[in-house]
């Protein structure tokens, strides 16, 4: 039984010029497949057999196991920003996303500089994102390989990965320049959307299967 790497939602290419192809080869290929290795080789040693990966987190957080919690972390962070991620001009928020966001940014433009300027004042490595707590959207970000989960009682709605792995192909060491232009261009709005209806944790979320 183990964790596998899923297929990106979208062909390697298709987010071009915004994310390259060699890109999603070394951050999809390399560095999501890496996490996913670790966690597969703690499978009998730590006893997580037939467990979810959500059920995976939970435990390593009960454990106080940190690899354990950073690495699993890290497997449903990927799993959902790929999910996030959509090629230039295919979705735009609509109903009650675009009104929520109306409501607690003022428009789209404002919720992506706010949303821009937290992934470059994030320090270190880490995760920025959108959230629904009550009636409300705020932006927020978590270290290393903190997940939602650990935000209690906001649903998670859209993610960006600000570790520097996620840009430095494109972009060098221009983290703001990254995110402005993911964030204006390639966001998949319509899983944004539905994520304010869905079950979050079970997205993301994976079942060992048996080699
Ligand atoms: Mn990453």
């Amino acid at each position: 039984m183990a964790f596998a790497l899923p297929p990106l939602p979208f062909d390697k290419a298709a987010l071009e010029p915004v994310l390259s192809a060699e890109s999603f080869d070394y951050h999809h290929g390399k560095h999501h497949k890496a996490y996913i290795d670790k966690v597969n080789g703690w499978i009998e040693e730590k006893g997580l057999a037939g467990k979810s990966l959500v059920e995976v987190i939970r435990l390593a957080r009960d454990r106080g196991d940190e690899p354990l919690l950073d690495n699993a972390g890290q497997i449903w962070n990927h799993d959902f920003f790929w999910q996030c991620l959509a090629p230039e001009g295919s979705t735009r928020p609509s109903g009650k996303l675009a009104r929520l966001i109306g409501a607690s940014f003022g428009d789209q433009s404002t919720l992506i500089e706010k949303l821009t300027a937290e992934a470059a004042g994030h320090f270190g490595s880490g995760w920025a994102w959108l959230v629904l707590a009550g009636d409300a959207l705020l932006v927020t970000s978590l270290h290393d390989g903190d997940t939602p989960l650990d935000l209690e009682g906001a649903k998670p709605l859209l993610t960006l990965d600000l570790w520097e792995h996620a840009y430095y192909i494109d972009y060098r060491n221009a983290r703001p320049e990254f995110a402005e232009a993911v964030l204006g261009k390639v966001i998949n709005w319509d899983f944004v959307s539905r994520n304010l209806e869905d079950d979050v944790f079970a997205k993301g979320d994976q079942i060992q299967r048996a080699a």
